[in-house]
Protein backbone atom coordinates (compact mmCIF):
# COMPACT_ATOMS: atom_id res chain seq x y z
CA UNK A 1 0.00 0.00 0.00
CA UNK A 2 2.74 2.23 0.46
CA UNK A 3 4.33 1.61 -2.42
CA UNK A 4 0.99 3.01 -4.45
CA UNK A 5 1.10 6.26 -2.34
CA UNK A 6 4.43 6.83 -3.61
CA UNK A 7 3.40 6.58 -6.84
CA UNK A 8 0.94 8.37 -6.54
CA UNK A 9 2.62 11.21 -5.48
CA UNK A 10 4.69 11.15 -8.85
CA UNK A 11 1.70 10.76 -11.06
CA UNK A 12 -0.91 13.15 -12.01
CA UNK A 13 -3.64 13.94 -14.26
CA UNK A 14 -2.50 15.98 -17.58
CA UNK A 15 1.06 14.30 -17.79
CA UNK A 16 2.69 14.17 -20.82
CA UNK A 17 3.08 10.58 -21.98
CA UNK A 18 4.60 8.35 -25.12
CA UNK A 19 3.63 4.66 -25.80
CA UNK A 20 4.89 2.24 -23.40
CA UNK A 21 5.17 4.30 -20.62
CA UNK A 22 3.82 3.48 -17.48
CA UNK A 23 0.65 4.25 -15.84
CA UNK A 24 0.29 2.22 -12.96
CA UNK A 25 -0.55 -1.12 -12.32
CA UNK A 26 -3.59 -3.37 -12.35
CA UNK A 27 -3.92 -3.74 -8.31
CA UNK A 28 -4.69 0.21 -8.34
CA UNK A 29 -6.02 1.15 -11.40
CA UNK A 30 -8.57 -0.55 -14.43
CA UNK A 31 -7.00 -0.14 -17.90
CA UNK A 32 -9.10 2.05 -19.98
CA UNK A 33 -8.75 3.78 -23.39
CA UNK A 34 -5.80 4.46 -24.71
CA UNK A 35 -4.12 1.81 -22.67
CA UNK A 36 -2.84 -1.90 -22.97
CA UNK A 37 -1.44 -3.85 -19.64
CA UNK A 38 2.10 -6.14 -19.94
CA UNK A 39 2.85 -8.46 -17.16
CA UNK A 40 0.15 -6.90 -14.63
CA UNK A 41 1.55 -3.01 -15.51
CA UNK A 42 -0.61 -0.73 -17.53
CA UNK A 43 0.87 1.13 -19.99
CA UNK A 44 0.17 4.28 -22.40
CA UNK A 45 -0.63 3.25 -26.50
CA UNK A 46 -0.56 6.67 -27.49
CA UNK A 47 1.26 9.53 -27.30
CA UNK A 48 -0.82 12.01 -24.98
CA UNK A 49 -2.12 13.02 -22.03
CA UNK A 50 -2.95 10.53 -19.24
CA UNK A 51 -6.16 10.81 -17.35
CA UNK A 52 -6.07 8.96 -13.82
CA UNK A 53 -10.08 8.72 -12.80
CA UNK A 54 -9.69 8.20 -8.66
CA UNK A 55 -12.84 7.84 -7.78
CA UNK A 56 -13.48 5.16 -10.42
CA UNK A 57 -10.12 3.57 -10.11
CA UNK A 58 -9.94 4.45 -13.88
CA UNK A 59 -7.01 5.43 -16.08
CA UNK A 60 -6.51 6.30 -19.53
CA UNK A 61 -4.67 8.43 -22.34
CA UNK A 62 -6.33 10.94 -24.37
CA UNK A 63 -4.26 11.39 -27.64
CA UNK A 64 -1.75 14.33 -28.19
CA UNK A 65 -2.94 16.27 -31.12
CA UNK A 66 -2.12 15.11 -34.62
CA UNK A 67 0.14 17.21 -35.32
CA UNK A 68 2.41 17.10 -32.27
CA UNK A 69 6.09 16.07 -33.74
CA UNK A 70 6.74 12.27 -33.16
CA UNK A 71 7.59 9.41 -35.14
CA UNK A 72 4.68 7.88 -37.31
CA UNK A 73 4.13 5.11 -39.60
CA UNK A 74 5.58 6.58 -42.95
CA UNK A 75 7.59 9.41 -40.89
CA UNK A 76 10.89 10.54 -42.32
CA UNK A 77 13.55 10.32 -39.04
CA UNK A 78 17.24 10.60 -38.09
CA UNK A 79 19.00 9.01 -35.24
CA UNK A 80 21.93 7.58 -33.90
CA UNK A 81 23.11 4.15 -33.77
CA UNK A 82 22.77 3.10 -29.96
CA UNK A 83 22.93 -0.94 -30.87
CA UNK A 84 24.35 -3.60 -33.73
CA UNK A 85 23.28 -6.93 -33.59
CA UNK A 86 23.82 -9.52 -36.04
CA UNK A 87 20.66 -9.22 -37.28
CA UNK A 88 18.82 -5.53 -36.29
CA UNK A 89 19.87 -1.91 -35.23
CA UNK A 90 18.80 -0.14 -32.51
CA UNK A 91 18.22 3.56 -33.32
CA UNK A 92 17.76 6.01 -31.01
CA UNK A 93 15.18 8.80 -33.02
CA UNK A 94 16.39 12.43 -32.86
CA UNK A 95 14.28 13.98 -35.36
CA UNK A 96 11.31 13.52 -37.71
CA UNK A 97 11.85 15.63 -40.30
CA UNK A 98 13.86 18.58 -39.82
CA UNK A 99 12.21 18.84 -36.45
CA UNK A 100 13.62 17.75 -33.11
CA UNK A 101 11.39 15.52 -31.12
CA UNK A 102 10.61 15.89 -27.51
CA UNK A 103 10.69 12.61 -25.76
CA UNK A 104 12.76 9.69 -26.07
CA UNK A 105 12.17 7.30 -28.72
CA UNK A 106 14.06 4.57 -30.22
CA UNK A 107 13.46 2.55 -33.27
CA UNK A 108 14.74 -0.78 -34.43
CA UNK A 109 15.97 -2.34 -38.02
CA UNK A 110 15.87 -5.53 -39.20
CA UNK A 111 18.70 -6.96 -41.42
CA UNK A 112 15.75 -7.43 -43.86
CA UNK A 113 15.28 -3.64 -43.62
CA UNK A 114 18.47 -2.62 -44.36
CA UNK A 115 18.38 -2.31 -48.52
CA UNK A 116 16.38 -3.54 -51.44
CA UNK A 117 19.91 -5.49 -51.89
CA UNK A 118 20.53 -8.98 -49.68
CA UNK A 119 22.76 -7.78 -46.30
CA UNK A 120 25.25 -9.97 -45.00
CA UNK A 121 26.42 -8.15 -42.56
CA UNK A 122 24.66 -5.86 -40.18
CA UNK A 123 28.06 -5.11 -38.62
CA UNK A 124 29.39 -3.85 -41.80
CA UNK A 125 25.44 -1.69 -42.36
CA UNK A 126 25.68 -0.03 -39.28
CA UNK A 127 28.45 1.01 -36.56
CA UNK A 128 27.70 2.78 -33.03
CA UNK A 129 27.37 6.50 -33.33
CA UNK A 130 26.66 7.11 -36.97
CA UNK A 131 23.79 9.50 -37.72
CA UNK A 132 21.40 7.50 -39.95
CA UNK A 133 18.14 8.43 -41.73
CA UNK A 134 15.28 6.01 -41.98
CA UNK A 135 11.74 5.53 -42.62
CA UNK A 136 9.07 4.25 -39.63
CA UNK A 137 7.00 1.44 -41.46
CA UNK A 138 5.69 -0.24 -38.83
CA UNK A 139 4.78 0.71 -34.92
CA UNK A 140 3.65 -3.24 -33.90
CA UNK A 141 3.91 -4.04 -30.49
CA UNK A 142 4.52 -0.55 -29.65
CA UNK A 143 7.86 -0.64 -31.52
CA UNK A 144 9.01 1.71 -33.79
CA UNK A 145 10.23 -0.59 -36.98
CA UNK A 146 12.83 1.23 -39.34
CA UNK A 147 13.77 0.74 -42.98
CA UNK A 148 16.93 1.99 -44.84
CA UNK A 149 15.84 0.78 -48.25
CA UNK A 150 16.36 3.14 -50.79
CA UNK A 151 18.62 5.47 -52.08
CA UNK A 152 18.06 8.12 -49.81
CA UNK A 153 18.07 6.36 -46.70
CA UNK A 154 20.59 4.99 -44.54
CA UNK A 155 24.04 6.44 -42.54
CA UNK A 156 24.42 10.10 -43.63
CA UNK A 157 27.53 10.58 -41.47
CA UNK A 158 29.54 7.35 -39.76
CA UNK A 159 32.75 7.98 -37.56
CA UNK A 160 36.12 6.22 -37.67
CA UNK A 161 36.00 3.26 -35.75
CA UNK A 162 39.50 3.46 -35.20
CA UNK A 163 40.08 7.24 -34.27
CA UNK A 164 36.83 8.96 -34.26
CA UNK A 165 37.41 11.35 -37.17
CA UNK A 166 34.48 11.65 -39.63
CA UNK A 167 34.48 9.40 -42.75
CA UNK A 168 34.71 10.79 -45.92
CA UNK A 169 33.03 9.01 -48.92
CA UNK A 170 35.78 6.75 -51.07
CA UNK A 171 33.83 5.28 -54.35
CA UNK A 172 31.02 3.01 -52.48
CA UNK A 173 32.36 2.97 -49.57
CA UNK A 174 34.10 5.30 -46.53
CA UNK A 175 37.39 6.28 -45.83
CA UNK A 176 39.26 7.88 -43.19
CA UNK A 177 41.77 10.55 -44.20
CA UNK A 178 43.20 10.97 -40.49
CA UNK A 179 44.26 7.22 -40.58
CA UNK A 180 43.46 5.59 -43.47
CA UNK A 181 40.72 3.44 -42.48
CA UNK A 182 38.46 2.03 -44.68
CA UNK A 183 34.92 1.39 -43.71
CA UNK A 184 31.35 0.18 -45.02
CA UNK A 185 28.11 1.00 -44.32
CA UNK A 186 24.70 1.56 -45.93
CA UNK A 187 25.14 4.39 -47.44
CA UNK A 188 22.14 7.20 -47.75
CA UNK A 189 22.90 8.91 -51.58
CA UNK A 190 23.57 12.59 -50.04
CA UNK A 191 26.32 11.25 -47.27
CA UNK A 192 28.37 13.36 -45.88
CA UNK A 193 26.88 16.72 -47.79
CA UNK A 194 25.23 17.50 -44.13
CA UNK A 195 21.23 17.63 -45.47
CA UNK A 196 19.99 16.06 -42.60
ZN1 LIG B 1 40.56 6.88 -38.64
Amino acid sequence: MKDVLVMNETRQSGQFVVPGQKLGIIEEFIPNSGTFVENGVIRSKNVGYMLMDFANKKVSVYPAARNLNVPRVGSIIVGNTTGVQSSLAIIRIKKVGSKIISGYFTGVIHISDVSFRYTDSMFESFKLGDLVRAKVISDKNHTYHLSTKGEKLGVVLAYCSQCGNVLSLKGRGLRCEACGNVERRKIASDYGEGTL
